[in-house]
C-alpha cells in the first residue's frame, strides 16, 4: 500500500526531528526557570522610598503624611492598653526619612505621645504611633496632586470633637447664667463657650468707629488692642444689644495646602491665617461681635468641614480670607467672591474657583471626611436668599477695601466656590490682593497694611448690618 509506506516513512522522519528539538526545548525550559527563579527574588529597585513626612498637629486632629515615589501599600490597626496605632508599610525602604518621623513629634501635640519606626519583617516597615489618651485613627492614601507624590495620611481625630464638646458646655453655661447682660458681654476666651444660643432678636450695630484711611484704623487698633478686654465695653456705644454678631473668619489653606506662593517665598496659608487672627482680634473688640476662627494653625481643613463648622459655630456670617496668585505677575488688586448657583459671572472668577476647590485634592480629604447626608442636603436647599445677602456684604465689604487698596474687579463676583456653600449664612470670599504680585506680597506681610485691611473688612461687616437689620432667620435644621 503505497500510502501506508508513505505514512510510515514520515513517521520515522519525524521522530528523529522531534529528538533533535527535544533537547533545544530542555535547555530553553531551564533557562525559563532560572528567569523565573530570578524574579522572585526581591531586588534593591522594587522597593519604595519615602521622600518626606510632615505631621500637622491640632487641637481639631493631628495629622501625620508619608510621602513616597510609589503608590502605598499598608495594613493598620488599633492596639489597646495602651493605646496605640500600628501602621505596617510594605514594600518601603527603612530610611533616614522615615525614621526621622519619630523626632517630628512635639511633645505639646494634643494626641500623639510618641512615634516607633522599624523594620518589622522583610520589606515592611512597621510604625508605632503611641497615643496619649483613646483616638479615632483614620488612615488614607492620596494619588499624585500638585507638587505632591504618594501620599499615606494617617488622621488621629479625638473620640469627642472638641467643637461639639464646647458648644455642649456653652448650652449648659448659657441656660444656667443667661442674663440681658450676659448676653452683651464680649467674650475674652479663645473658645466658642461664650456664643449666645438665642438667635431671634434683632442686632443694631454702631458704625462709629473710625474710618478705614490707613493711620487712624492703625492708632486705634494700637489703642484698643492696649486696653484690657473687659475696658473695651463701652456700653454707650451700642444702641441696643440683642445678642452678639458671630462672624465666622476661615483662613484659606492650612496644613498639608499652602495655598498660592509668593515670589519671595510667602505662602498663603501664612498670610491668611495673619489677617484671620487680626480680624478676630478688631471684632472682638467690638462690643456687639464674636470672632470665631475655622483654624487657628497650620493645618487643614476640608472645605466642607469649614462650612460645617460655620454652622456648629451658629455664625451669622462667613468670611474666607485669600490672597491668591495669577499666572500675570503684574495682575494686582483686592477682589470680593460670593457664591454662584448658575455659573460663573466672569471668567477669572471661574478659574479662581476651581483653583480653590482643589483645595480638598492638595489637603487630602479621606472618603469618611464627608458627609453624604449632609452634603446632599446642602445641595437640594436652595441659596438664592442667602446669595442676595451674601451679595449685599461683599458690595459693603468691597466698597471699603476699595478705600485701601485698588480693586481688581468693581463689583462681586459669583462662581462655585465649594467653601461658600452654607445655605443660611451669607459668605463670602474675600482676595486681599495678589501673593503673585511682588509689590502685593510685600504688603500683605507687612503689619500695619493687615491692620488697615481687617479694618476696611470690618467695617464693610458693620454697614451691612445697619442697613440690613433684620439679620434673624430661623436656622434650618440639618443636623
Ligand atoms: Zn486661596
Amino acid at each position: 500500500m503505497s500510502t501506508s509506506n508513505f505514512n510510515g516513512n514520515m513517521m520515522m522522519v519525524f521522530s528523529q526531528l522531534s529528538g533533535v528539538h527535544f533537547s533545544f526545548r530542555k535547555v530553553f525550559f531551564l533557562f525559563s526557570f532560572v528567569i523565573f527563579l530570578l524574579g522572585l527574588i526581591p531586588t534593591a529597585q522594587a522597593l519604595g522610598s519615602i521622600t518626606a513626612v510632615r505631621i500637622w498637629p491640632a487641637q481639631d486632629y493631628t495629622r501625620i503624611t508619608l510621602e513616597a515615589n510609589q503608590a502605598f501599600t499598608y495594613k493598620m490597626s488599633m492596639i489597646k492598653n495602651p493605646d496605640r496605632v500600628v501602621m505596617d508599610i510594605e514594600n518601603i525602604d527603612l530610611n533616614q526619612i522615615i525614621k526621622s518621623l519619630a523626632e517630628k513629634i512635639q511633645a505639646n501635640d494634643p494626641y500623639i505621645k510618641q512615634i516607633r519606626v522599624a523594620k518589622f519583617q522583610q520589606n515592611i516597615v512597621r510604625v508605632v504611633v503611641d497615643l496619649k489618651t483613646e483616638a479615632k485613627p483614620n488612615a488614607f492614601t492620596l494619588t499624585p496632586t500638585g507638587d505632591y507624590k504618594y501620599r499615606l495620611v494617617l488622621d488621629v481625630h479625638p473620640m469627642v470633637d472638641p467643637l461639639m464638646a464646647m458648644v455642649a458646655e456653652r448650652d449648659a453655661t448659657n441656660v444656667a447664667n443667661l442674663t440681658p447682660d450676659s448676653v452683651a458681654q464680649p467674650v475674652a476666651s479663645e473658645t466658642v463657650e461664650s456664643l449666645p444660643v438665642q438667635k431671634n432678636e434683632p442686632i443694631e450695630v454702631s458704625i462709629e468707629s473710625p474710618e478705614v484711611n490707613g493711620q487712624n484704623a492703625e492708632q486705634n487698633s494700637v489703642k484698643e488692642k492696649a486696653q484690657p478686654i473687659n475696658d473695651s465695653v463701652n456700653k454707650s456705644d451700642v444702641k441696643k444689644v440683642g445678642r452678639q454678631i458671630v462672624v465666622a473668619i476661615d483662613a484659606g489653606h492650612g496644613g498639608e495646602d499652602p495655598g498660592a506662593l509668593g515670589a519671595t517665598g510667602s505662602r498663603e496659608k501664612d498670610i491668611t491665617l495673619m489677617v484671620a487672627k487680626k480680624l478676630k482680634q478688631q471684632i472682638d473688640n467690638e462690643p456687639n461681635m464674636r470672632g470665631v476662627l475655622t483654624r487657628d494653625g497650620d493645618y487643614f481643613i476640608p472645605l466642607h468641614g469649614r462650612v460645617v463648622k460655620a454652622r456648629k459655630m451658629q455664625a451669622d456670617l462667613f468670611v474666607s480670607i485669600h490672597a491668591d496668585a495669577f499666572n500675570n505677575q503684574s495682575a494686582r488688586g483686592s477682589s470680593v467672591f460670593a457664591l454662584s448657583e448658575r455659573g460663573a459671572t466672569s471668567a477669572s472668577a471661574r478659574y479662581l474657583a476651581k483653583k480653590e476647590n482643589e483645595s480638598d485634592l492638595i489637603g487630602g480629604v479621606s472618603l469618611d471626611d464627608k458627609d453624604p447626608i449632609l452634603a446632599r442636603t446642602l445641595l437640594d436647599l436652595s441659596q438664592t436668599a442667602t446669595i442676595n445677602d451674601s451679595l449685599k456684604l461683599g458690595k459693603a465689604v468691597l466698597a471699603q477695601i476699595g478705600e485701601i487698596n485698588k480693586l481688581h474687579a468693581k463689583r462681586v463676583e459669583q462662581a462655585a466656590f465649594a467653601v461658600l456653600k452654607s445655605p443660611d449664612i451669607p459668605s463670602i470670599l474675600v482676595e486681599t490682593a495678589f501673593i503673585s504680585n511682588p509689590e502685593e506680597e510685600r504688603r500683605l506681610n507687612d503689619e500695619a497694611y493687615q491692620e488697615q485691611l481687617v479694618a476696611s473688612i470690618l467695617l464693610g461687616i458693620k454697614k451691612y448690618f445697619s442697613t440690613n437689620p433684620a439679620l434673624a432667620k430661623s436656622k434650618l435644621a440639618l443636623e
